[in-house]
């Protein structure tokens, strides 16, 4: 794939949505951005609800990896760029999952503003990731049942809703 100008303006903008009132050191560490003409194909090993595991290829729009590239498809990137569906942005979602990162673990608190306590991070984020959690058990669920994979995924989806 050949990243043209208008590509990389298309990807660094929305990046920096992210990181509006921080600054660049919020993305310390990473360095490498890898664009796929289309989805990336993985394949993983998944294990079912009777304990059995089974290979499985799954198509991927794009992977946050912690101390490692950020990896995009640029069928996604194209189609969350140029046309508006709240919650379905790959661009946000694995960059949230970028800062995230920065404290040294994926879990859906990424490091906060001096004067925002933790405690009440953590109070909030557990209280409205159970909420979806019950939503899902009721089948009433309001945003992409995808966050309620993990609190990371919780934060990566909520970011892509709110920005
Ligand atoms: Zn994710």
């Amino acid at each position: 794939l050949e990243m043209t100008l208008e590509m990389r303006a298309v990807i660094a903008s929305q990046a920096c949505l992210m990181i509006l009132e921080l600054d660049f050191s919020s993305f310390k560490g990473w360095k490498e951005l890898i664009v796929y003409p289309g989805a990336l194909k993985v394949q993983r090993t998944v294990t079912d609800e009777f304990g059995i595991s089974h290979e499985q290829a799954s198509p991927l729009s794009g992977e946050s990896w912690q101390n490692g590239p950020l990896i995009l498809s640029w069928d996604d990137v194209e189609r969350d760029s140029y046309r508006r569906h709240p919650g379905s942005h790959v661009i946000i979602h694995e960059f949230a999952h970028k800062l995230d990162a920065l404290n040294g673990r994926v879990n859906g608190m990424p490091p906060l503003h001096p004067d925002m306590p933790v405690e009440k991070w953590s109070k909030t984020l557990s209280t409205a990731y159970e909420h979806l959690q019950q939503q899902l058990y009721k089948r009433k669920q309001s945003i992409n049942p995808y966050a309620a994979t993990s609190p990371a995924e919780f934060f990566a989806v909520l970011s892509e809703y709110f920005l």
